[in-house]
C-alpha cells in the first residue's frame, strides 16, 4: 500500500491520531529515547507483518515488543527471574531491553520463531504516552529501512520509509542515539546480545557477573547460529566502504591522512569520522563525531555521521577504533557493523 506519508508534530490530538491507528492495525513511526521505533500492535499478526514488509526486514529478525508498566510483562513472558526483576526496577524506563521466555500470546512472528522474547520500556515520554492511551503492547524496531543506520530523527525516517508509512509522530532528535541493551535474562549469567547505553558495568554492579556475546565486537563465526538474529544481517551500513584503523592517535592519523591522498589520487572520494580533539591531526575532509571526553556526545551523533557519510558522496571513510569499556562497547559495535569488521592495526 502506498501512503501519504505525514509527520505530526507532538501534542494531544497527535497522541489520540497515533494510538487510533495502532488500534486498527496500522504502523507508525515513533520517538523513543534511543531511536525512531517503527510500532505495531504486538497482539495483531496482520499488523507485525507490515513492519517487516515496509522495513523489507527479514523475517529472521524479532522484534522487541514495548510496554508502560511492569505489569503487562507476564502477559507476554514466563519464569521471570528475580535477577531480571532487580533489572527491571532499577532500569525501567530506560534503553534496556530484557530477552526472557516466551508465553503462547507471542507470535512466532514476533519472535522469529525464538521460544524467547524481547521485552522493553521506553523512558521517552511520547512513546510512553502512546502505549498509555492504547493499551496495547508494541512491537517496534528500529524506523529503517532494513541494513540502513537506525533514525534519530523523523527526518530521518521520513527519508528512509515515505509512502510506506501513514504517520511519523516527530518527537525532536533522541537523546541517546543508539538502540538499547538488548540482555538475555533467560539464561544465567545473563548475557549481553546487543551492548548499549546501559553498560556492562552498569548491570554487573547490580546483578553481578554478566556475559557478553562474542558476536558484539568480532563477526559472527561460520556455521555458528547467531543469538540474537539481528547480529548475522548487514547493518547500519552506509553505501561506503568504512575502514577502521587501530593504533595510537599519531599513527592512525598518518595511516589515514595517506590513505586518503592515495584515495585522491585515484579518483575516490574520502573522508576521515573523527572527536573534535583529533580534527587539527586532519587537514581532509571529516565529519565530527563528538568529544573523545563524552561517548554519550559520539553515541547521540553516530548514526547521523553515517549518515553523512552517503550525503557526501564519499566512497570511503575512515573512524578510528576505541577501547571498548563502558558506553565505547556498544559505539564500536554499531562501527564494527556498520564496516563489516573491516578493521587495521597500524600499531
Ligand atoms: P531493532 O529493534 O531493529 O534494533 O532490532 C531488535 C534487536 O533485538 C535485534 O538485534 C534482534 O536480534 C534482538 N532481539 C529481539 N528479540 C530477540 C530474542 N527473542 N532473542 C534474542 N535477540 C532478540
Ligand atoms: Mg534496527
Amino acid at each position: 500500500m502506498k501512503y501519504d506519508t505525514k509527520i505530526l508534530g507532538i501534542g494531544y490530538d497527535t497522541i489520540i491520531e497515533a494510538s487510533e491507528l495502532l488500534k486498527k492495525g496500522e504502523i507508525v513511526a515513533i520517538p523513543t529515547e534511543t531511536v525512531y521505533g517503527l510500532a505495531a500492535n504486538a497482539l495483531n499478526i496482520r499488523s507485525v507483518k507490515k513492519i517487516f514488509t515496509a522495513k523489507g526486514r527479514p523475517s529472521d529478525n524479532p522484534l522487541i515488543v514495548h510496554i508502560y508498566d511492569q505489569s503487562q510483562v507476564s502477559l507476554l513472558a514466563k519464569d521471570v527471574s528475580e535477577k531480571a526483576k532487580q533489572l527491571m526496577d532499577e532500569f525501567w524506563p530506560g534503553p534496556l531491553t530484557l530477552v526472557l521466555h516466551k508465553k503462547k500470546a507471542v507470535s512466532d512472528v514476533i519472535t522469529g520463531g525464538l521460544d524467547t522474547v524481547a521485552i522493553r520500556m521506553p523512558a521517552h515520554p511520547v512513546a510512553f504516552s502512546i502505549l498509555e492511551e492504547c493499551q496495547l503492547p508494541l512491537a517496534a524496531p528500529s524506523a529503517n529501512i532494513s541494513g540502513k543506520p537506525s533514525p534519530t530523527s523523523a527526518q530521518q525516517v521520513f527519508e528512509d520509509l515515505e509512502g510506506r508509512i501513514p504517520i511519523i509522530v516527530d518527537g525532536g532528535s533522541c537523546d541517546i542515539g543508539l538502540e538499547s541493551t538488548v540482555l538475555d535474562v533467560s539464561v544465567d549469567p545473563p548475557c549481553i546480545l546487543r551492548p548499549g547505553a546501559v553498560t556492562r558495568e552498569m548491570i554487573a554492579e547490580l546483578i553481578g557477573e554478566v556475559s557478553m556475546d562474542e558476536a558484539v565486537l568480532d563477526p559472527l563465526k561460520k556455521g555458528a547460529v547467531a543469538k540474537s538474529p539481528g547480529v548475522k544481517h548487514r547493518h547500519y551500513a552506509p553505501d561506503a566502504e568504512i575502514e577502521i584503523v587501530k593504533g595510537t592517535d599519531i599513527a592512525v592519523s598518518r595511516y589515514v591522512n595517506r590513505a586518503i591522498l592515495k584515495d585522491n589520487v585515484d579518483g575516490i572520494s574520502a573522508v576521515v569520522l573523527c572527536c573534535q580533539e583529533h580534527a587539527k591531526n586532519y587537514p581532509f575532509d571529516k565529519i565530527i563525531l563528538g568529544s573523545v571526553h563524552h561517548p554519550e556526545s559520539i553515541a547521540e551523533n553516530l548514526f547521523n555521521s553515517l549518515r553523512e557519510i552517503d550525503k557526501g558522496g564519499y566512497k570511503k571513510a575512515y573512524v578510528q577504533y576505541y577501547e571498548t569499556e563502558g558506553l565505547n562497547a556498544a559505539i564500536m559495535n554499531r562501527l564494527l557493523k556498520a564496516a563489516n569488521h573491516n578493521v587495521i592495526d597500524v600499531g
